[in-house]
């Protein structure tokens, strides 16, 4: 998908279970000035809005890109774009929460480590390793390139205990 500013009007967060979040993102074809812009405005909208984490697809993009920053200080934003996960290790349990989520927190489990490779801003691919939060982040924020919403890796009972937040949230986005 070749990304064009002008479609950079109006992008805002969008919450569960708005049905752009259950979209499979499509690979960026060009690394343009214009998936520039739309980074930044990702790290912009996840610093103010107090996040970790923030993938295109939840402020309507349905591009494979996330941005990323594990202190929530913009200086230390990291800028993945067509991401791949591969030597997926270990395990851990971390509680996550989502900005598409607000409200909902809940102990996930997934592989500890990971290994990542992604274009940066220049286009130029680089890998790198990761574990513990960053790792959690990092397939995080890659299940949302696939329409993945942590509340899908959830066990029984944190399903249990979220569900009421989710059925107002379900309400909310009705009105
Ligand atoms: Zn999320």
């Amino acid at each position: 998908m070749i990304f064009s500013p002008p479609h950079l009007n109006n992008l805002h967060l969008r919450y569960y279970p708005d049905p752009i979040l259950r979209q499979k993102a499509k690979p960026v074809e060009i690394v343009n000035s214009g998936i520039a812009t739309l980074a930044e405005l990702m790290g912009d909208i996840m610093i103010k809005s107090s996040g970790i984490g923030l993938a295109a697809p939840q402020i309507g993009m349905p591009l494979r890109m996330f941005v990323f920053s594990l202190t929530g200080k913009p200086e230390d934003i990291e800028v993945l774009i067509n991401p791949e996960l591969s030597n997926l290790q270990g395990t851990s349990e971390i509680e996550e929460g989502c900005l598409s989520l607000p409200g909902i927190r809940a102990k996930v489990r997934r592989p500890a480590a990971c290994t990542v490779t992604a274009l940066n801003l220049d286009g130029n691919q680089f890998v790198t390793d990761a574990v513990d939060l960053a790792a959690t982040v990092i397939q995080h924020e890659f299940d949302h390139l696939d329409g993945t919403l942590f509340i899908d890796r959830l066990n029984a009972v944190s399903r249990l205990s979220c569900r009421k937040a989710l059925k107002q949230l379900e309400r909310d986005f009705q009105e």
